[in-house]
């Protein structure tokens, strides 16, 4: 090889790298973790079980019978509790032990920007939104593993900030993740780069929510938005119990705790069970699906 050519060649593998480092910069605490998480694991998936093909975005289609992306493996075992059973969808839920087991290629059931314009599920963003680099939504093979008997954690909290590759499944089969930006940037921010349904993906390919899923809750503030990975309940702004009593709680006015969840019936849940609400968070400074603790002991996530 030609000196010049060595020199153009290693210039582009540090444009490259810089690149990314960029691309870091504006990603969460999370990213990171990820990045590395799905350099080592893309080739094959964590759980030999995951039966699921891969989506390619420039064929991405919304199969109009599961709602779903076709292509997408989407069922719930009739082990589960009917309050999963019932909601959730475009994942293969199921129960093994005292775990349910989710299995899910994240891709989202709703236009997005980030599939990219040579894809039928491609729309522009939002007046004033900004791209987040030239991140694209990539097929995962998500495992989760979560506690089926989700019990508060006593003593020192989980927290939420680092070393997960989601800390929950949303009702449609996305990634959630935490109330944090990697500094120096700020979740308010990073809120610049969501899609018109308030989700975006990380430099992986990883589509994720940090806020509401506009997707499941646009018309509806107190539906079931998801789960976190300790097992407990996600809902919407507002919550709606046994009794079809709707309040809008909220951190500010001690209805929730620090962590965005309370104990009270739900839609779902005839006796008081612990549950999260998307919720004004103090250290994201915008409302969020999730503080910065888990309630409980959080389970596994592989990728
Ligand atoms: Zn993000
Ligand atoms: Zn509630």
């Amino acid at each position: 090889m030609e000196r010049k050519q060595i020199l153009a060649t290693t210039s582009l593998l540090v444009l490259f790298v810089l690149s990314l480092t960029n691309c870091k910069t504006k990603s969460d605490n999370d990213e990171e973790t990820l990045l590395l998480l799905a350099a080592a694991s893309l080739r094959t998936c964590a759980n030999s079980a995951f039966t699921g093909t891969t989506v390619v975005n420039s064929t991405a289609t919304l199969d109009t019978n599961t709602d779903c992306i076709t292509g997408m493996t989407s069922s719930m075992s009739s082990d589960l509790p009917a309050w999963i059973r019932n909601n959730f969808k475009c994942s293969v839920g199921s129960v093994s032990g005292s775990n349910y087991v989710f299995r899910a290629q994240n891709i989202p059931n709703n236009k997005s920007y980030y599939f990219g314009s040579s894809s039928p599920m491609y729309e522009s963003l939002a007046a004033g939104q900004k791209s987040a680099g030239n991140n694209q939504i990539q097929s995962q093979c998500l495992v989760y593993t979560i506690p089926s008997s989700p019990a508060a954690k006593s003593g020192t909290k989980v927290g939420t900030q680092s070393g997960y590759v989601s800390v929950g499944i949303t009702v449609n089969g996305l990634a959630i993740f935490n109330n944090a930006a990697a500094a120096p940037d700020t979740l308010a921010a990073e809120q610049q780069t969501f899609d018109k349904y308030n989700g975006h993906p990380q430099s992986s390919g990883v589509y994720h929510h940090h806020a509401r899923p506009l997707n499941v809750d646009a018309s509806n503030a107190s539906a079931l938005l998801g789960m976190l990975i300790d097992g407990f309940a996600v809902y919407g702004s507002d919550c709606k119990d046994a009794s079809n009593n709707t309040t809008t709680p909220t951190i500010a006015n001690g209805d929730l705790d620090a962590n965005h969840g309370h104990t009270t019936t739900t839609q779902h849940f005839a006796t008081l069970t612990y549950h999260y609400h998307y919720s004004q968070d103090p250290t994201a400074t915008i409302p969020t699906l999730i503080g910065s603790f888990f309630h409980g002991t959080p389970g596994t996530v592989s990728n």
